[in-house]
């Protein structure tokens, strides 16, 4: 088994904030992945605002959920239906970069003197601040601090004050403050994982203005031809100031300088707002106009009210999805710095989804995995399932894209992109890319779990049905009744969540996770007939889908081929992975892993070695499905030879392992999801956070611990506390109604707090709870 590495935080322990106490050039890079402000539409990652000097410890960013410019992906052997154009999240201009200079001196903690450097995530206040003393070589001592936000209310709207005080003398400031275009990505990196094909100046500048403290930006990108627009403006505290502004279109510039004088022991504050929007959210021809709406509309607010509605924002936020947990505040602050960027992360205007980096860094490209659906959206699902639906939603928009891809391997139905911005495949590695057919079933299976907690049967309606629909025609062509297998439903050459493992036969995750795609897309039709049938004619009408052909998914999914090996009582990832020679992980060298970055795929497929949870996987989401000694027989014969290469694996075995009564084991593996990012786990939280491992610290706290389980609609609970926590309390939408879990080492305890009634179980007795009850249950360990 591998030993999970561990590593020192530098953040103080705190359970609402971030905080950084000094200053840590050597951390730079992952500092502003972890500072970065966000609001699920616009991602100011955390660079200094003054900048950092040495630019290969930093990547200043900026970015726009879903705004993607295009490029060519070009292989020397190319095949048949290869992705050939990728999207890649593009770094738009930057607008949080400033020079400061106090009497000609420039501000710099590179020189000088620095008595303080504080830098905060307060994570109630949706902002992040730095205060600064600092020290001029010329012996000038300021007091400097630094606020910023991207407002969740607002989502075109962000931004950043500045406050000066001059302590041992008076004198001339200026700031120079810019709207400037010059942003590239990262081109080729040394990690596969990082890097996009986009060209380094990806834009033409197509309007640059300014008029004093205001100024105007607009971009077309060269490729996908997409068109942005960033406004910003500037108030100052006093009136008696000097504004040069220019606007260079050439060089994709507006710059503002601001000089006044200051007394000393007076605080002087400027505030500049900003506003981007793209062609993705409004006509091209509109953008400038709604950018000044919205700069408009923020001077009248003022910055303090924007504080204040981000925190009335934010407090709505935790009161519906806050998990407490005592024993440890370093895990407190883990699990709501997980929550909270989530929320940062996540597109809510149905045309944008969760990169799985979040907006925070370049890692994948800025695509959307089935991240969102398997290890996010149950977050989402449970505690805000309207933003569960705007996910779901994003997914309807790119169903013709799934559509044409379906067409373009020769199938009917949809098939999903394994990553992607606005629906194209940009998955260039097939056997891990496009040979994961799971994600289609992967979304299915959201969508069954949105459906079965909301009730939202307009959604099926209008939105869900049709997907479902068209990924089990999809599947039906996948696969074929085998003779070789007793005339099983087999589906051969497929890539499972496992990506050590790829064109395999049967793998099992695949061909359950089938199985339940074309189940549920039975009872949906069924469903839709009798409650609308309006709806129901329209659908079958738009897509061509006949009674025969769901007859032909019932067929398929009644006679599907399940694995299964009676001798070593497991199921089998896929029908050549046991007859593998078992990798010993204890033999290999530390400096090895995550082995992608140092083994040929061709060696690590030869071996029964995992990245990542596959069967384990599948137990835990149709856990129904499976007997408790299927659970600990599958879970002793993968764990050992699982790498956990893939940060989505720890939170699976956490859950598991809960379950199976190894909670020491469990908690190890929660601490290692939960702290990933803030340690820095494994050392490359600078190309961004890792979003579906913060989803998974959610899961492994409420249906790990809490022992959370939705099967047949019925929630039931079977809470376990490790030794190391004392308590955990977090709360569950369901139905439109509000549960409250409180779990302590020797009571668990259900308050429904909306909703009439609510029927629960723990620990395998049923019972019921009215509005406001509450019942405890004394658990013995
Ligand atoms: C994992 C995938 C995941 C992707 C993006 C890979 O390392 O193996 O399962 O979707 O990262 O997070």
């Amino acid at each position: 088994m591998r030993r999970l590495p561990k590593k020192q935080a530098i953040f103080l322990p705190d359970e609402w904030n971030i905080i950084e106490d000094g200053f840590h050039p050597e951390k730079n890079f992952m500092l502003e992945t972890i500072f970065t402000v966000a609001n699920g539409y616009l991602g100011l990652r955390g660079n200094l605002d003054e900048d950092f000097p040495d630019k290969s410890q930093s990547f200043k960013a900026t970015y726009i959920n879903g705004f993607y410019e295009e490029y060519d992906i070009t292989y020397p052997e190319g095949g048949y239906g290869f992705a050939k154009r990728g999207e890649a999240m593009v770094n738009v201009a930057d607008v949080k970069t400033f020079e400061i200079m106090i009497e000609g001196e420039k501000f710099n903690l590179f020189s000088g003197k620095i008595y303080k450097h504080i830098r905060k995530l307060d994570m109630k206040s949706g902002t992040v601040v730095r205060e600064i003393l600092w020290e001029s070589e010329r012996g000038r001592k300021i007091y400097i601090s630094f606020e910023r936000l991207a407002c969740f209310k607002r989502q075109h709207l962000g931004a950043i004050n500045i406050r000066i005080k001059l302590l041992n003398f008076s004198g001339r400031i200026k700031i120079v403050s810019k709207i400037d275009g010059n942003s590239s990505n990262l081109l080729e990196t040394e990690d596969v994982r990082v890097g996009s094909g986009i060209e380094k100046f990806p834009f033409e500048t197509i309007k640059a203005y300014c008029n004093k403290l205001n100024g105007f930006l607009m971009q077309k990108t060269k490729k996908s031809i997409l068109s942005y627009g960033c406004m910003v403006d500037h108030v100052l505290s006093i009136k008696e100031f000097f504004c040069k502004s220019f606007a260079d279109k050439e060089k994709n510039l507006v710059i503002f300088e601001i000089e006044f004088d200051a007394k000393q022991d007076m605080e002087y504050s400027l505030t500049k707002y900003f506003s981007y929007f793209t062609q993705r959210d409004v006509e091209e021809d509109l953008i400038e106009e709604h950018c000044a709406a919205e700069i408009l509309e923020a001077k009248k607010i003022g910055f303090n009210n924007l504080l204040k509605e981000q925190r009335e924002f934010l407090e709505t936020f935790w009161e519906n999805a806050d998990v407490v947990v005592k024993g440890d505040p370093k895990i407190q602050q883990a699990i709501r710095f997980s929550l909270f960027s989530l929320l940062q992360s996540t597109g809510r205007n149905g045309i944008s989804n969760i990169a799985a980096k979040g907006l925070t860094g370049e890692g994948y490209g800025g695509h959307y995995f089935w991240d969102s659906e398997i290890y996010i959206m149950p977050f989402f699902i449970y505690t805000q399932p309207e933003i569960a639906k705007m996910l779901l939603l994003y997914r309807y928009n790119i169903l013709d894209a799934a559509r044409k891809r379906a067409r373009e391997l020769h199938h009917r139905g949809a098939l999903y992109p394994w990553r992607t911005i606005a629906g194209k495949e940009c998955s260039a590695y097939f056997p891990a890319g496009t040979a994961q057919y799971h994600i289609n079933a992967d979304i299915v299976y959201a969508i069954k779990k949105y459906f079965e907690a909301t009730d939202d049967l307009e959604f099926i309606k209008n939105y869900g049905a049709e997907i479902v629909f068209e990924v089990a025609r999809f599947y039906a062509e996948l696969g074929h009744f085998s003779e070789a297998k007793d005339g099983k439903f087999c589906i051969f050459c497929v890539t499972g969540p496992d990506e050590y493992t790829a064109l395999v036969d049967n793998n099992a995750y695949t061909n359950y996770m089938v199985k339940m795609t074309l189940e549920f897309a039975t009872n949906l039709y069924t469903l839709l007939k009798e409650k609308d049938s309006d709806a129901f004619e329209k659908l079958c009408r738009k897509i061509e889908l006949s009674q025969n052909e769901v007859l032909l998914w019932k067929n398929i999914a009644d006679n599907m081929y399940l694995p299964y090996n009676p001798e070593l009582k497991i199921i089998p990832q896929d029908d050549s992975f046991i007859y593998k020679k078992r990798l010993d992980l204890s033999k290999i060298p530390e400096n090895q892993f995550p082995l992608l970055l140092n083994w040929h795929y061709l060696d690590i497929y030869r071996y029964q070695v995992c990245k990542q949870p596959d069967v384990l996987l599948l137990i835990y989401l149709l856990r129904e499905n499976f007997s408790f000694e299927d659970l600990k027989n599958n879970y002793e014969y993968y764990e050992p030879i699982t790498t956990h290469d893939s940060s989505l694996s720890p939170a699976i075995f956490s859950i598991l392992a809960a379950e199976l009564g190894y909670l020491d084991k469990a908690y190890e593996y929660f601490v290692y999801t939960a702290r990933m990012d803030l340690d820095d786990l494994n050392d490359n939280t600078k190309d961004g956070i890792h979003a579906a491992c913060m989803g998974g610290a959610w899961q492994a706290l409420v249906f790990g611990f809490g022992g959370m389980r939705t099967n047949k609609g019925v929630l039931s609970f079977a809470p376990k506390l490790p030794e190391r926590l004392e308590y955990l309390s977090f709360k569950v939408r369901y139905k439109g109604k509000v549960l409250k879990v409180e779990i302590t080492k020797s009571i668990a305890s259900y308050t429904l707090l909306d909703g009439e009634s609510i029927q629960l179980s723990h620990h395998g007795s049923s019972f019921e709870l009215k509005r406001g009850q509450t019942k405890e249950f004394i658990l013995v360990n």
